[in-house]
């Protein structure tokens, strides 16, 4: 037996609770996985957030085990990548809303899925990185891509105080990036300081309706966003510069107009890190592990058992949660 968090819904009653499972029940409902993971440590990302509290349709089939990521140790294999004994990592890929995930003790996924954990990080750094600071590093690989040097100029992160904006912050400013942190937390200066951002703006100067150009001022963002926060964002583009686009904490919604792009030359990346080829995550999870200042990932984490998962839940989706959480499945 093992436990997991379980949702189900029954007509337009949703349940989300700790409940034990076995073993029998994790094969029936994976009939074409190869790998069975004893998970060590799970996360909550704001995908589970919504998936957790059922406030968007993030679940897709029912009954289903929470938690978009895992990290734990290989207990039975019948992929040719993968024996008893190796670490590995799992973000994405469909886990945990059309196929049971990580929020759980044991797991099984499809081998062509899994990363390989990389030497120098733990299954729980892995997991304080988690789908978030994945997502930040697969940003900053397609800022890159297009570009972007240091020399280049101001890198603006919004949402800077959540999981994918402390990380990239941290990230960028290890790289000797100047960063400019957006956030609606004026308390957190402090904290978004000590992860490397020089400066720190109100999200409120980005957040409402502006103009299709205005000054000059990024030579590339990374945006978690969305809505109006992203529109100005490129509407303040420097010539030549780039945006990521990332996420929606703001809205799906996207006010913006060509000019930036057609008068300014700039680029408009878009990022997933659900179904991103499994090269470009080996690459993300060895320049993370390569990167990533320990001590930073320590002071933007905390560790709660499988129960508290619920709690962090309603906390991300209110926009409460710095950092990032990471969800101790055996406790
Ligand atoms: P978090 O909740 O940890 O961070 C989001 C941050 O956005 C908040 O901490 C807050 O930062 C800011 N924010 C919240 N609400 C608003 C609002 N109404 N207006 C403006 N800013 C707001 O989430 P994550 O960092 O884990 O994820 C961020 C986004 O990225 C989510 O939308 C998520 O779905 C998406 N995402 C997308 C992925 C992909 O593959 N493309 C992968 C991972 C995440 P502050 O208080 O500092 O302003």
């Amino acid at each position: 037996m093992f436990k997991a968090i379980y949702l189900s819904r029954d007509g337009e009653q949703f349940s989300a609770v700790v409940r034990e499972l076995d073993d029998a029940a994790l094969a029936a409902a994976t009939p074409n996985d190869d790998v069975t993971v004893a998970v060590e440590y799970s996360t909550v990302n704001y995908k589970d957030g919504l998936a957790l509290t059922n406030k968007s349709p993030v679940v897709r089939t029912w009954p289903m085990v929470a938690g978009i990521d895992a990290a734990g140790t290989v207990v039975d294999s019948s992929h040719a990548a993968w024996k008893p004994g190796d670490k590995v990592v799992l973000n994405g890929w469909g886990v945990g809303e059309t196929h049971w995930g990580g929020l759980a003790q044991r797991a099984r996924f499809k081998g062509d899925w899994l990363v390989r954990l990389p030497d120098g990080l733990s299954t729980r750094q892995a997991m304080a990185i988690g789908t978030a600071g994945y997502t930040a590093m697969l940003a900053i690989m397609a800022l890159e891509q297009h570009g972007l040097k240091p020399d280049a100029g101001d890198v603006l992160v919004t949402g800077a105080s959540g999981g994918v904006g402390s990380v990239a912050i941290a990230l960028l400013a290890a790289r000797g990036y100047r960063v400019a942190a957006s956030t609606g937390k004026a308390a957190e200066a402090a904290y978004l300081a000590s992860l490397g951002a020089a400066e720190v703006i109100d999200r409120a100067t980005l957040s409402a309706a502006g103009k299709p150009l205005q000054k000059e001022r990024w030579a590339a963002v990374i945006d978690s966003v969305g809505s109006h926060t992203l529109a100005n964002a490129c509407a303040q583009l420097r010539y030549g510069g780039v945006a990521a686009a990332c996420g929606l904490a703001q809205g799906m919604d996207f006010p913006s107009s060509v000019a930036p792009f057609i008068l300014r030359g700039c680029t408009l990346v878009g990022i997933d890190s659900v179904m991103c080829p499994l090269p470009r995550r080996q690459q993300a999870w060895q320049r993370l592990a390569a990167d990533l200042d320990r001590t930073k990932l320590d002071a933007i984490t905390r560790v709660v058992p499988l129960s508290g998962a619920f709690d962090v839940a309603r906390e991300i989706l209110s926009g409460q949660v710095r950092g990032r959480v990471v969800v101790d499945v055996s406790a």
